[in-house]
């Protein structure tokens, strides 16, 4: 029966490729240009890839003229995906006890934008006067994974908030076809 030979150490372990490095613009570092494999380590990123299709959402976007049609690195490019249309719970500030979170303060994750900073920035809408409004811009590697939720339903969610979400988990299959067929 043939057995894996146990790796007697790290002897016979490459670092990974010595290639050169590029500056993503959306994690703001310095990243190899290709993977260990010799893929390269660039995707192109474009507009349906960083925000939600609500025209709200769309328009804000334009008023703070962002940057498309570049590349950032397979990570990030996973990063955004996990990001873009989640729901999230307000900042609760630097107080020790901040006013706990309702279902009703719920807002979602709008846009995943570039150019704005030397990183990506993270923009979160919340319903306000009857219309989904920009309220947060948050730099990528400030915002706390803490803060996505995962509902099984609405409850007290805002109905703008709900439906934006809803679409957007309506529209992954297809969003998945176009990037990995
Ligand atoms: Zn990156």
């Amino acid at each position: 029966m043939a057995q894996h030979q146990a790796n007697d150490g790290a002897s016979n372990i490459l670092a990974g490729p010595g290639v050169s490095r590029w500056d993503c613009p959306c994690c703001g570092e310095s990243v190899p240009r290709l993977l260990p494999n010799g893929a390269r380590n660039a995707v192109v990123f474009e507009l349906a890839d960083g925000v939600l299709s609500e025209a709200p959402i769309k328009h804000a976007v334009r008023e703070l003229a962002p940057r498309f049609g570049v590349e950032i690195c397979l990570g990030c490019r996973d990063t955004v995906w996990q990001l873009l249309g989640t729901l999230v719970t307000p900042e609760t500030g630097e107080t020790n006890q901040p006013e706990p979170a309702t279902e009703a303060d719920t807002a979602i994750i709008g846009a995943v934008l570039l150019g704005l900073d030397h990183e990506a920035v993270i923009t979160i809408f919340s319903a306000q006067g009857g219309m989904l409004t920009l309220g947060e811009r948050v730099p990528l590697s400030e915002f706390a994974p803490s803060r996505m939720i995962y509902p099984e339903y609405q409850g007290d969610i805002d109905n703008l908030v709900w439906w934006a979400y809803q679409a957007h988990v309506a529209g992954l299959p297809s969003l998945l076809e176009t990037h990995l067929l």
